[in-house]
This record gives C-alpha cells, sequence and structure tokens, in this order.
C-alpha cells in the first residue's frame, strides 16, 4: 500500500509539468511579436499610401489645370505653360498611348520602356482608401528601389538614421530616410496622349519617429512580461531539475539511487529489443564495510561508497544500469550472454574492487540472479517484472554464502528459490501458528552420569503444522531470529515452562529444573529480567525450576548491557546457561567475566571419531575449568555408552543426549520423571 501511494505521488509530480509554462511562453511572445509587426506593417502601409496620396491630389490638381489651358492651346503648349509653374524638381513628359515620348521638360528623360510600374509593398495598404486610385499610375526610375520599400526598410533605414544621426543638430527630424523620384500620370482629357509629371516620395525621421517611439513603447510594455515569463519557465526547468535529482541521486554517493535503478532496469528489460538477452540482477555487498567505518571513520567510509560508484559507472556497458540499494550494497543490471560469462565477468569486477583503495584491505560478493531471454510472447512483455524482488533474490543468493570461505559469487538457483518459498510461508503463517497453539513444548531429559537419573530437562519447540506435520526447530528458527518473531516464541516458551511447572507441583510430580533457550535477539529489551520475571509469575512458578540457556553470540557486542541483565537475571533467581559452548568463537574471557551457572559443552566436542584423543584433552581440561570456576557441566549430545562413562570420570554433572532420551512431548516425559526419578 505504501509503495503504491510513493508510486501514485511520483505520478503526479511527473504531471505537474513545465509544458504550460513554456505554452503560455511561446504563445505569449509569439502574440507580442505579432502585435509588434502588425503594428509597423500597417503604419508602414499608412505613411505610404499617405505620400502616394499627395503626389495624386498634385497629379489631379494638375491635370484639371492644363485641361483648362487646354480649351484654347494645344496639349503640348498647356504642359510647358503650366511647367513652368513647377517647382524645379518636377519635370512633364508626353507620350503616346504607347508610352513613346512626345515631348519632354525639364531635366530628367524618362525611359518608360525600362521602367516598371511601382509597387509598394504594404499588405495593409489595402485598408486605406489612397489605395483605390485606378487613375494614378506611378512609374518607377530606378530599378531597385521602390520594391524594397518595405517595412524592414523603413526600420532599417529609421535605425541607421538614429544610429548615425547627430542630435546636436536640431533638424535631424527633418532627415529623409527614404527619398525617390517617380513619374506620376496626369489624368488630362486628351485622347491618345499620356502626361506624366516627375513628383518625388519622401519619408522624413519625423515621419517615422511616433512609429519608433509607439514600438519602443510596446517592446517595453511587452517585453517586460514576456522576459518575467522567460524567467519563470527558466526557474520551472531549474526547480524540476533540482526535484529529479533529490529523486533519483543518492545522498551519499552523488550517483543513481534505487528508485532510478528500480525505473531504469525495468524500461531496459521491457524494452522489446531487450527480451533476447540475458540479463544478470546483481546484489554487490561489501564484506565488514561496518568494520571499515569503525576503523577509518564514517566520513572515509562514505568516500570509499563514492569511489566503489564511480567505478560502477566506468564499468558498465550502454543498456546497463546501477545504483546503491543501502549501506555498503549495489544493485547492478547487466546484460550477459550466459552464466559463465557472468560469473566470469562478476569475478573480474570483484578483483578489480578490491584494489580501488591500495593501502586498505576489503572483499566484495556478489549474488547474482540471471533473467534468460524471453521464451513467448507473453514473457516479452515482462510488464509483471518486479525487479525489487529479483534483487532480493540475488541478495538470498548472495546470503548463502555467509561465513563460507573463498566464496564470493553464488546464483540463484531452485534451492535458494526453495528456501525463499518457504521462509515466504513461514512468515506468511506464524502469527496464526502461535494463535492456534501450533508450536508445542518438547522436553529432553538431562541425566546424572553415574546415577543414571533425570536432573533436568531442556525446553525445545516442535512446530506441528495441520499442513506440513512436525516442522524441525532449525527449519523456522532462523527465520524467526532474522525477523524478530523469535522473542515472541520465547516468550510462548517460558509461559509454557512456567505453566507446566505449576501443574507437576499440583500433580505432586517431582520438579527438575528446565532450561528455556533465550535468542540473543532478546537482548534489545532494555527489562529483560523484568519481562522474564513477570512470565514466569503468571504461573506462580518458582524462579529456581528455570535455567536460562543463552548462546555464546549472545555474550558478544555490549558486554557491560550483557553484564547488567544478567546481574538483573540472577537476582530475580534464574539460573544462567552458556549453551553451545566452544562452538564458533569460544572466549574464555566470558567464563572469567560473566555470573554463568551452568556451562554446555558443545556436541562437536563428541563427534568425530579421528581427533578423539584430543577432544578428550580439552573436554576433560574444560571441565576442570569450569569446576574451578564452580559452575556445572552439562554435555550436549551424548549418544554412545563409552561418552557417558567418559565423562562420569571426569566429574561431568548431566547428559543431554540421544543415549539417554531425544526430545518430548510432556506427557511422555512426565512417565519418564515418574520412571527415572
Ligand atoms: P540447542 O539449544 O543446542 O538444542 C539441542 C539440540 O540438539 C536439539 O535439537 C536436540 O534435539 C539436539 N540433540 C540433543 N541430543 C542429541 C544427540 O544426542 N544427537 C543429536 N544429533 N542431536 C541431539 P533441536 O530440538 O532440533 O533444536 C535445534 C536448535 O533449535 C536448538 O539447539 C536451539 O538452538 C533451537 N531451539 C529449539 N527450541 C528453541 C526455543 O524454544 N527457543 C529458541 N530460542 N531456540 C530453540
Ligand atoms: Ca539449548
Ligand atoms: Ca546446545
Amino acid at each position: 500500500m505504501k509503495t503504491f501511494m510513493k508510486k501514485q505521488k511520483k505520478k503526479r509530480f511527473y504531471k505537474k509539468s513545465i509544458w504550460p509554462s513554456i505554452v503560455l511562453f511561446v504563445i505569449f511572445t509569439g502574440s507580442c511579436v505579432g502585435m509588434v509587426l502588425t503594428f509597423m506593417v500597417s503604419f508602414q502601409g499608412y505613411l505610404v499610401d499617405s505620400k502616394i496620396s499627395d503626389i495624386h491630389v498634385d497629379a489631379v490638381s494638375l491635370g484639371r489645370l492644363i485641361d483648362l489651358h487646354m480649351k484654347d492651346k494645344t496639349i503640348f503648349e498647356a504642359a510647358s505653360f503650366v511647367e513652368v509653374y513647377l517647382e524645379d524638381d518636377k519635370d512633364i513628359c508626353i507620350t503616346d498611348e504607347q508610352h513613346r515620348i512626345l515631348q519632354h521638360f525639364g531635366k530628367t528623360v524618362p525611359d518608360f520602356e525600362r521602367e516598371e510600374h511601382i509597387s509598394v509593398f504594404a499588405p495593409f495598404r489595402v485598408m486605406t482608401p489612397y489605395h483605390l486610385m485606378p487613375d494614378l499610375d506611378l512609374q518607377r526610375t530606378d530599378r531597385d528601389s521602390i520594391l524594397t520599400l518595405s517595412f524592414q526598410e523603413i526600420l532599417k533605414r529609421s535605425l541607421d538614421a538614429f544610429f548615425n544621426s547627430s542630435y546636436e543638430d536640431d533638424r535631424w527630424m527633418e532627415k529623409p530616410l527614404f527619398h525617390e523620384y517617380y513619374w506620376a500620370e496626369i489624368p488630362v482629357s486628351k485622347q491618345g496622349y499620356r502626361l506624366y509629371y516627375r513628383d518625388s516620395l519622401t519619408i522624413l525621421q519625423k515621419n517615422v519617429f511616433f512609429m519608433n517611439m509607439a514600438v519602443l513603447a510596446e517592446l517595453v510594455l511587452l517585453g517586460v512580461p514576456a522576459v518575467l515569463l522567460f524567467l519563470n519557465v527558466c526557474s520551472s526547468i531549474a526547480m524540476q531539475k533540482r526535484m529529479v535529482n533529490l529523486l533519483y541521486q543518492d545522498p551519499v554517493t552523488g550517483g543513481n539511487n534505487w528508485s532510478y535503478f528500480l525505473e531504469q532496469s525495468k524500461k531496459i528489460l521491457c524494452h522489446f529489443r531487450n527480451t533476447k538477452y540475458t540479463y544478470a540482477i546483481v546484489s554487490l555487498h561489501m564484506i565488514r564495510y561496518q568494520d571499515y567505518c569503525a576503523c577509518n571513520g564514517s566520513r572515509e567510509g562514505e568516500a570509499l561508497l563514492k569511489k566503489i560508484d564511480g567505478f560502477l559507472q566506468i564499468s558498465m556497458d550502454s543498456g546497463e544500469t546501477f545504483a546503491r540499494f543501502a549501506k555498503a550494497d549495489f544493485g547492478l543490471l547487466l546484460r550477459s550472454s550466459s552464466k559463465e560469462q557472468c560469473e566470469k565477468r562478476m569475478k573480474k569486477m570483484l578483483v578489480e574492487l578490491t584494489g580501488i583503495k591500495k593501502d586498505k584491505m576489503m572483499s566484495f560478493s556478489a549474488g547474482i540472479y540471471l533473467l534468460h531471454p524471453a521464451a513467448n510472447r507473453k514473457e516479452k512483455k515482462r510488464r509483471q517484472i518486479n525487479i525489487d524482488q529479483l534483487y532480493h533474490f540475488a541478495c538470498a543468493a548472495r546470503g548463502t554464502m555467509r561465513g563460507k570461505d573463498g566464496e564470493y559469487i553464488k546464483v540463484f538457483d531452485q534451492q535458494i528459490l526453495q528456501e525463499q518459498l518457504w521462509k515466504h510461508k513461514v512468515e506468511e503463517t506464524m502469527e496464526a501458528a502461535l494463535l492456534n497453539g501450533e508450536f508445542k513444548l518438547y522436553l529432553q531429559p538431562k541425566y546424572h552420569p553415574v546415577t543414571e537419573k533425570i536432573v533436568g530437562a531442556e525446553a525445545l519447540v516442535r512446530w506441528i503444522s495441520p499442513e506440513d506435520g512436525l516442522i524441525p526447530p532449525n527449519r523456522f528458527i532462523p527465520v524467526f531470529e532474522e525477523n524478530g518473531f523469535i522473542t515472541r516464541l520465547d516468550d510462548y516458551m517460558i509461559l509454557a515452562v512456567a505453566k507446566l511447572q505449576s501443574e507437576w507441583k499440583l500433580m505432586g510430580l517431582k520438579q527438575v529444573p528446565v532450561s528455556v533457550n533465550i535468542s540473543r535477539v532478546n537482548f534489545v529489551k532494555e527489562d529483560l529480567a523484568e519481562h522474564i520475571c513477570h512470565l514466569v509469575d503468571s504461573y506462580g512458578a518458582g524462579h529456581e525450576g528455570i535455567e536460562l540457556e543463552l548462546t555464546e553470540s549472545a555474550f558478544f557486542g555490549n558486554k557491560e548491557r550483557l553484564m547488567q541483565i544478567l546481574k538483573e537475571l540472577k537476582m530475580c533467581g534464574f539460573c544462567i546457561a552458556m549453551d553451545d559452548f566452544g562452538a564458533g568463537y569460544s572466549s574464555l574471557n566470558s567464563l572469567k567475566d560473566l555470573p554463568i551457572d551452568v556451562l554446555k559443552l558443545d556436541m562437536d566436542f563428541f563427534r568425530g571419531e579421528d581427533e578423539k584423543q584430543r577432544g578428550e584433552i580439552v573436554v576433560k581440561e574444560t571441565i576442570r575449568l569450569a569446576k574451578a570456576l564452580h559452575m556445572k557441566i552439562v554435555a550436549e549430545g551424548i549418544e554412545k555408552k563409552e561418552q557417558v562413562e567418559f565423562l562420569a570420570e571426569q566429574g561431568c554433572d548431566m547428559i543431554q543426549g540421544y543415549y539417554f532420551a531425544k526430545p518430548m512431548p510432556v506427557e511422555e516425559f512426565n512417565e519418564r520423571v515418574k520412571r527415572d526419578c
């Protein structure tokens, strides 16, 4: 449920993208530019049209004047008469219908055959009334002039003028930006002739000044929000980048984090082109990273993780990915052609990794889950693939090597899968099993080696499952120790033993001391002694009838705290036994320091025929040592008569083993007590 919520949150974040801001920015800037351009083009159209209109007005007035004079004169005389009154730069020319020049008055001779008709680029001119003047016919005098009279041209020329003007000169506004001569047709009533006069089209700096100012104002008014919008888009992009970094960046290594790995791996594996390849999901682990940090400091530890991240980055091929999972554990997705090739590559990688810090001793291990090419259409989709689960399979494969020397790479196989499934089943059913009373108390008697009478017992649990029958403890105790459920089971067993003790009292049976196994996981409890007292007292059982067995591993760790708890337990009247003494890392020191009452020799002392003599010496000396320290000795796993005889000779106090009896149900034990006590 939690992961689902997380996914939803992520989705919402992606949906809240910066695209709306970008689109708004583009629309806004586009409309601003459009508005400015429209304004400039319309203004230019208006400007040119008004200038042409002036020429038109002049042409019409001239036409009227000539018409007036033509009443008593020829067209040539009328034209020469009018020409005298024209300004210096305005010439007159008479042509026939085909533009052939018949007479010319003035300095400039037109070349109508070569010239083209005026065409002013001003799209919005159609809006102005001046455009609709069919009787005005302008002729170009210069080939490349008027066609370029677009708004860009006016803008260019006005900007040139603006920047190149000397503003001390008061007359800069009167400077022409554009000045061209045209031949405009004069509308006259004389048939067979065409009459033209030369006029100029001039645009002054002051004509466009208003336009420039307006454009500038427009640019400022629209530009400020456009810039603000742009900054907003930039900050949104930067923000999203930061958010993506937060989502996908590992805070320690600065590389990819686990979310990135899960998403990227899924993307790679689900891509239809990749379904034909074998992939390996690897759980890479640095062994004893804690110790490394303890020796070199946590900063150095983090620096090492960064180095590992850097090394992995250069080791990845395209289409592969990796990320840190937790502590010094990394997840890798590698493409490989076969199991052998993958193992070879990982072997090389592990060797190279040990060398990334020349002066430090490091070792790594790797668990591998191989994902084979998709065999059918359904598999090809790989949509249901759960990378997290596959990574944990790889971790499980790595976990099976724990404590095995010289083995550093393990590929997940069917056997590990079965173990995983079993573990899963145990975890699914344990709560219900406890409630349903499926955990049964079994007792294994402890005998005196000489008198061969029952002097005690060990409480051992059995899981009688309706589905799987009798399940031995080694099938579920390690799982419970891993998930913490063992504390609940231990409480259950203490209660069962306390209840049994009070029942024996009621039944008038001999109350032999019973030892109960206390897992080291219990030692995290602050009030362990008080808690156990409370359990035992709930049945009114005497504390002296209960012995608490702790394995040696419980004696590692915080010794002061352990000492405190043991003292409290002893003060409550419980007997303390050290279980499996001699197995694993035995610490004679703990014998010296801790208040232990009973020493249980590990059954491994009595295995192996080859070293029998040496083993006997060790047992003999250990018994002597324990006796000197006023401890009682229990020998476990005794299966043979000669072992009992040897232990009796050495003064061993109790024997627990199949030679006398296997663990049995309470009813059977009660019968034994009646018989053997
Ligand atoms: P342990 O505490 O060392 O218990 C002794 C184990 O040795 C028992 O196995 C017992 O059946 C076995 N054993 C006794 N005599 C012989 C012998 O002569 N030959 C052989 N081959 N084995 C012998 P069991 O009952 O399977 O228990 C295994 C372990 O499970 C125990 O080892 C203990 O660590 C754990 N365990 C059992 N019950 C509990 C419990 O209630 N709480 C906790 N925390 N652990 C328990
Ligand atoms: Ca035990
Ligand atoms: Ca034991």
